[in-house]
């Protein structure tokens, strides 16, 4: 666990089983969680450092959208400290109905086949689920449709639906006094089907967010949270992709030779490009012009 800035905490994200930043936000009197870690074994640990910091107890528990590597630690927390599930409803119905099925073998191969689960996903889903007997998912108690704001002692988060590319539910947290924001998955590609980025989705998006009075920006997957420099720089990698795959004559390699000379302050690898540039290619394909 690292500290962001004072009373703000998030763990590092694991490519091994594709675990997200678990965030955690202190006030005077309580403590809200973004996110409920992919297992018990995942937020365990983090429970344990934030007791040795001196949070307060955890009275919230925010999930950013329904996947299950956000979700399935919650029971772990449920048991230490009884708190308040929230999520915005789409993201509620989707955790009940997780919560309602079987998950052993059998069913999490049929979930995948029907698409609910991502192929990718089962071979994580049993690393950090070796037996899901017993395996408990915890779905909202509270759910809200546009925004509501929590004050945790002189610490107001609002939580925002702003949906997007990504999943439909997405959440952000905005610690206000902190100038964080979590933004969970909402930045990134469509996981099912073609990853791609729709422009006007994701720029709208991303717009918004920097519209936020923040200084640090939380991307759930990306190894270390951005300041608000490299987010920036962040929208303008994505706008260049953007316009230049308008023309869709040009070669892929052109795109990567551009990005990757320019001088912008954010770590850019030819690989990264080239997934930006499938992503507006495919974004483009499922929404065809008129
Ligand atoms: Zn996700």
């Amino acid at each position: 666990m690292n500290q962001l800035v004072d009373g703000v905490w998030w763990s590092m994200p694991d490519l091994t089983t594709d675990r997200p930043v678990i965030g955690a936000i202190a006030g005077a009197d309580a403590t809200l969680m973004v996110d409920a870690g992919a297992s018990p074994a995942h937020v365990g640990p983090f429970l344990d450092e934030l007791r040795k910091q001196g949070a307060p107890p955890v009275r919230y528990v925010i999930y950013t959208h329904s996947h299950w590597d956000h979700v399935w630690g919650g029971s772990e927390i449920k048991a230490r400290h009884q708190p308040v599930f929230i999520a915005h409803e789409l993201t509620r119905d989707k955790v009940l109905a997780q919560s309602r099925l079987s998950w052993d073998d059998a069913s999490l191969a049929e979930r995948v086949r029907l698409g609910d689960v991502e192929s990718f996903s089962l071979e994580h889903i049993k690393a950090e689920h070796p037996s899901r007997g017993q395996m408990v998912i915890v779905p909202p108690s509270v759910g809200f449709q546009k925004q509501l704001e929590i004050d945790l002692g002189g610490v107001r988060c609002l939580v925002e639906h702003v949906g997007g590319d990504h999943s439909p539910d997405s959440t952000l947290v905005y610690a206000r006094e902190r100038k964080v924001v979590f933004a969970g998955d909402a930045a990134y590609t469509a996981v099912s089907g073609l990853r791609h980025y729709t422009r006007q989705v994701i720029f709208q998006l991303l717009d918004h967010v920097l519209a936020f009075d923040a200084e640090m920006f939380v991307l759930s997957h990306t190894p270390a949270p951005l300041p608000r420099e490299q987010m920036n720089a962040l929208r303008e990698i994505l706008w260049r992709v953007a316009t230049l795959t308008l023309d869709e004559r040009r070669p892929e390699q052109e795109v990567v030779d551009q990005l990757t000379q320019a001088d912008i302050p954010f770590p850019l690898s030819p690989e990264f490009v080239s997934e930006l540039v499938d992503a507006f290619k495919s974004g483009a394909a499922s929404h065809p012009k008129p």
